[in-house]
């Protein structure tokens, strides 16, 4: 699939987009403590993506059984919420979001602490995040996009954690996914120009421990291969000529 370059009546929509995912992450973030369970958090997600007149994106995208993904601890993404999974102090939860506004999607994900962390998992968690605002600082019409790669592997190999390399960011627009990847970690080329208009989904996924993942037998959850923690920060974002526009993050 070619690489899209939104107009300016598709940037509206696709801002819109992105700041009605800001309000639906708010509200699951709000409920975040120890001894809700991970379907609490899908519904919560699910109820305010309709409540806003949107559709969840990932509900049955290739199967996917659930409106949000909640990945707690050890599992990266694409966890599967449950009934019976109960959050306890001291977890981490990702939860991946995405919803559609008038036929435009948006995609974001946010890792929380569940109560206290560890020191060790704080950290985690905020290098993860600082991860993305390295990366996109090179998200600039002129540049290329592998430098936003580059970035990120540059900020997060500072501190020694694995960065996952099966599963990458994305253009996004009139689908969740399209071209072109957006890989976390240094590539050999510097790959495309970026052009004003373009509309990425950036998101590391970082491991304490080892880069390596498996897949679960469910064939969605993604999990460390050393089962040490992991956390997943994303936003979509607009290429302009100058600063990336945030469409679902307004600070
Ligand atoms: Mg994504």
């Amino acid at each position: 699939m070619a690489v899209t370059v939104k107009s300016a009546k598709e940037i509206e929509l696709m801002r819109e987009a992105g700041r009605l995912l800001e309000i639906v992450h708010d509200e699951m973030g709000k409920i975040i403590r120890p001894g809700i369970s991970t379907m609490d958090i899908n519904e919560c997600g699910d109820k305010t993506i309709r409540r806003l007149g949107c559709v969840p994106n990932f509900l049955n995208y290739g199967g996917f059984p659930a409106s949000i993904c909640v990945s707690v601890n050890e599992e990266v993404v694409h966890g599967i919420p449950r009934r019976d999974h109960i959050l306890k102090e001291g977890d981490i939860v990702s939860l991946d979001a995405g919803l559609i506004y008038k036929g435009y999607h948006s995609d974001a994900a946010r890792t929380y602490a569940v109560g206290k962390v560890s020191d060790q998992i704080q950290k985690l968690l905020d290098a993860t995040k600082q991860s993305f605002f390295e990366g996109i600082k090179a998200a600039r019409a002129g540049n290329h996009l592998f430098d936003i790669s580059a970035a990120i592997d540059d900020y997060i190999s500072s501190f020694g954690y694995g960065i996952v390399q099966d599963l990458v960011g994305h253009g996004i627009g009139t689908s969740l996914h399209e071209d072109p990847q957006v890989p976390n970690f240094r590539q050999k080329k510097r790959g495309m120009k970026l052009v004003p208009g373009m509309t990425l989904a950036v998101e590391p996924m970082i491991n304490l421990g080892t880069w390596e993942v498996v897949w679960q037998q469910d064939q969605w959850t993604v999990t460390t291969k050393d089962h040490k923690p992991s956390a997943h920060y994303e936003n979509t974002i607009l290429i302009t000529e100058g600063e990336p526009e945030i469409l679902t993050l307004h600070i």
